[in-house]
This record gives structure tokens, C-alpha cells and sequence, in this order.
């Protein structure tokens, strides 16, 4: 079959590494893809944004399966542009989507169907939630609605916090359309754990644990980022715990979506808090988490595609999904200065040292090719992931990969995975 995958970052490279194991695949596109992703797939220069070129690019390569990547397209609504086209795409569509892109709709979703998440308010307009943060302790949590690339959720300290919050989401607007409404949501505590799923409208399937640490420099300092690196499974995430959340929170979380008519095929990502009252929900997206699916993907037993189409076609509950008894650490490799400003075009050397080396997989985030050589292209360049029997060999193998790769401005964390040791 011939497969087109929507995306040009780590987690679509992840994916397209993944895909390109299955044998049903004859074919593998990607749109816009990058250097590392053209090693097994074949790049289509069309943004990810540009949905009726991608159905035609789609259409016309006669593809049987589209794989989308990021959250804007589903946000969107590419999965309605192409099944109006009669084209097979995996993801949630728009009304289905709008559990990641609302956090006033997935707030409002888990009180309606009881789903523990922390205790929070909605607002439409400044003044009322500033008289409502008036009433409350501190510290509290002040999110923007909408999609604000990870940076629209601002933890306040005081009452003069807060309210610069909420003035900077919803008068200044600094968000811009994202901050039409606020979430201001009660500050809990806990070790944070993302579980990814597989979901067909009806059944549910968690993958294996992870973790990720989205602060830019050590020990969780500095702003935040879309991730510096992560790690496969979360030592927190016990057998009892899964239990739990399976019965309160995946489970009727599937429900809920189907009840409001708005079933949910694809991935749902939620970001979990396990607090002393039990796992809360943080947030869910509508898609594979990036780090998240650097280190879940490879320790995937089963054909990605084989489970892909059992989620299209309503038969996840057929689906024995199972992962590697082993662990995984990702280290990301960023430009030194990202989040913020930073310089690209450098070359990366040391790329050949871990191609096809078993354990050893490098994913490119941001990379280009230029006269035969590799260069960096944007804020994350590499995600750096290896396999061990244990986090703690799974981490000094990662570390030894990400030391022998070298660009000019490169920058890590050196502490990803190290608190759980
Ligand atoms: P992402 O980039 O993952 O999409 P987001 O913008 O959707 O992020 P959330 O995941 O909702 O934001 O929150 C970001 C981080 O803020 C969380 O990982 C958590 O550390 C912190 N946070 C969010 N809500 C709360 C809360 N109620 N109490 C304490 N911390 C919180």
C-alpha cells in the first residue's frame, strides 16, 4: 500500500520509521518531511497547512492511507477535507479534535461525565474572572482556551500574577484568538505522566507509559519548550494506577466523546497528574505526543499500520497490542538559545555512527540537506533515542549517542531520566 504522513518534525520521523517496518507498505510519502525523515521516505513539498494540496497529492498518487502529525491540521479539520474526498486518513476530525484545541470544551467534557481533573472555572470576559480570582487561594492556574503552542498556561503565584494573566490572554491577547475565553484551574501537585492511545470511536487501547521534561535547562529551569526529552515508562505509572485510569478517565473518556457525538478515531494523549487523591487530567491532545512517540514507537511490538487500520475500521477491540519488556530515553539535541533565539544552518557530523546500529535510533526534528551535507534547520535538530533493559542503561546509551553527534550551537539537558534513578 502507498502511505503519505503529514508532518516534518521528530515524532513524524518516529512515525515514518515505524511505518516503513511494515511490510503491507510499498510506498511511504511524507509532506513536508525533513533530512532524516527522506531516509525512509520519499519528501512531498507541501506544507502541512495546505490541506486541499495534500488531498490532491493524495488523489492523484492514488495513496491508501494518510498518517497526520501535528495538531494544527486536526485542529483544523484536514481528516473532514479528505474523507470528503473519500481518501482513508487516521486522526480525530474537527469536532472530535477540539478535545486538544478547547481546553474550555475538555474542561466542560470531564465535569459533565466526571472525569477527575483539577477544579476550575470558565471565562468570557476579563472582569469576572478577575473578581473570581479575587475568592481564591494562590497559587492558581490561568490557561488560555485555545491552541498556544504549549506557552498558554501560566502558573500565577499571587493575586497581581493572576490578574496579569488574564489580561495578557484576554485584553492584550496575546495569544490571539486562543485567548477569547480562559480556564482558571486549581494548582495540584505530582508526578506527571503522558500515556498516548490508540482509539477507534468506541475502544480505547493505552500505549506504554512516558514522561517528558519541557523546561529548557536542568533540574526543570528555565521557559518552557516542546520538549528537551522523555522517557518509556514512567517508573510512577504503576499496574494499579493504569487500573484506575483505564476505569475513571480512559475509558469514559471514549465514552463521552461517542455520547456527545463527536466519536474519537486516532491518537488521544493524555497528560496526567498523579496526585495523593488519585491521577488528574492535566490536558488531552489529539495526536502522538513529540518527544512521546520517540520513545513509545520503538518499543512497540505490533505493525503501526495493522493497529492504524484497526482504529479506522472500528475493530480495536480485535487489536493484542503489546511493547518490548525494555526501556527507552530520548535526549533531545537543540540549537543552543531555543526556545527563544538561536542560529541554524550549522552542519551535523557523527550521524553515520548511528544509522541502522540496533538500540540506536536519531530522529530528526529540524534538519535539511545542502550539497550532500546535513544541516540543522530549526530550534529541536535531533532527538537522540536508545533502548536498554533498564531506564538507567537505556539513559547512558542515549547520553553516549548525543555526546558523539556534533553541530556548532549544540545544547541538551543532561538530566533527562536522571530523577527516577
Ligand atoms: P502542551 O504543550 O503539552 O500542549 P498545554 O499548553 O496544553 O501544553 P498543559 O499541559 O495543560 O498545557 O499544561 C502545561 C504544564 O503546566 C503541565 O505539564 C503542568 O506542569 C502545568 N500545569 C497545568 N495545569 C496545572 C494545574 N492545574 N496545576 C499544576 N500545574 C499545572
Amino acid at each position: 500500500m502507498k502511505v503519505l504522513i503529514i508532518g516534518g518534525g521528530g515524532r513524524e520521523h518516529a512515525i515514518a520509521w515505524k511505518v516503513s517496518q511494515s511490510p503491507k507498505v510499498d510506498k511511504l510519502y511524507c509532506a513536508p518531511g525533513n533530512a532524516g525523515i527522506a531516509q525512509c521516505a520519499e519528501c512531498v513539498d507541501i506544507p502541512v497547512i495546505e490541506y486541499e494540496a495534500l488531498a490532491d497529492f493524495a488523489l492523484s498518487n492514488k495513496i491508501d492511507l494518510t498518517i497526520v502529525g501535528p495538531d494544527d491540521p486536526l485542529a483544523d479539520g484536514i481528516v473532514d477535507v479528505f474523507e470528503k474526498k473519500g481518501l482513508r486518513i487516521f486522526g480525530p476530525r474537527k469536532n472530535a479534535a477540539i478535545i486538544e484545541s478547547s481546553k474550555v470544551f475538555s474542561k466542560n467534557l470531564m465535569k459533565k461525565y466526571n472525569i477527575p481533573t483539577a477544579a476550575y472555572e470558565t471565562f468570557d470576559q476579563a472582569d469576572k474572572a478577575i473578581e473570581y480570582l479575587k475568592t481564591r487561594d494562590f497559587p492558581i492556574v490561568v490557561k488560555a482556551d485555545g491552541l498556544a503552542l504549549g506557552k498558554g498556561v501560566i502558573i500565577c503565584n499571587d493575586f497581581d500574577q493572576a490578574v496579569s494573566a488574564v489580561k495578557a490572554i484576554m485584553e492584550d491577547k496575546q495569544f490571539g484568538l486562543a485567548g477569547s475565553q480562559v480556564v482558571i484551574e486549581e494548582f495540584i501537585t505530582g508526578p506527571e505522566v503522558s500515556v498516548l492511545a490508540f482509539c477507534d470511536g468506541t475502544h480505547i487501547i493505552p500505549m506504554a507509559s512516558a514522561q517528558d521534561h519541557k523546561r529548557a535547562f536542568d533540574n526543570d529551569q528555565g521557559p518552557n519548550t516542546g520538549g528537551m526529552g522523555t522517557f518509556s515508562p514512567s517508573p510512577f505509572y504503576t499496574e494499579q494506577i493504569h487500573e484506575y485510569c483505564q476505569k475513571y478517565i480512559y475509558q469514559p473518556t471514549m465514552a463521552a466523546m461517542k455520547a456527545e457525538g463527536r466519536d474519537f478515531v486516532g491518537i488521544l494523549f493524555v497528560g496526567l497528574m498523579l496526585t495523593k487523591d488519585g491521577p488528574k487530567v492535566l490536558e488531552y491532545n489529539a495526536r502522538f505526543g513529540d518527544p512521546e512517540a520517540q520513545v513509545v514507537l520503538p518499543r512497540l511490538k505490533n505493525d503501526l499500520i495493522d493497529v492504524i487500520e484497526a482504529c479506522i475500521e472500528g475493530r480495536l477491540d480485535k487489536v493484542n497490542l503489546s511493547f518490548e519488556d525494555n526501556a527507552a530515553v530520548c535526549v533531545i539535541l537543540a540549537s543552543d538559545g531555543y526556545p527563544l533565539s538561536y542560529e541554524k544552518g550549522f552542519e551535523i557530523e557523527g550521524l553515520d555512527n548511528f544509522t541502522d546500529k540496533e538500540d540506536y535510533y536519531v530522529f530528526h526534528a529540524a534538519s535539511k540537506k545542502e550539497n550532500d551535507k546535513i544541516l540543522t534547520n530549526g530550534g529541536r535538530v535531533l532527538g537522540v533515542t536508545a533502548i536498554g533493559k533498564t531506564l538507567k542503561e537505556a539513559r547512558s546509551k542515549a547520553y553516549e549517542a548525543a555526546d558523539n553527534i556534533h553541530f556548532k550551537n549544540k545544547y541538551m539537558r543532561k538530566d533527562i531520566g536522571k530523577a527516577i534513578q
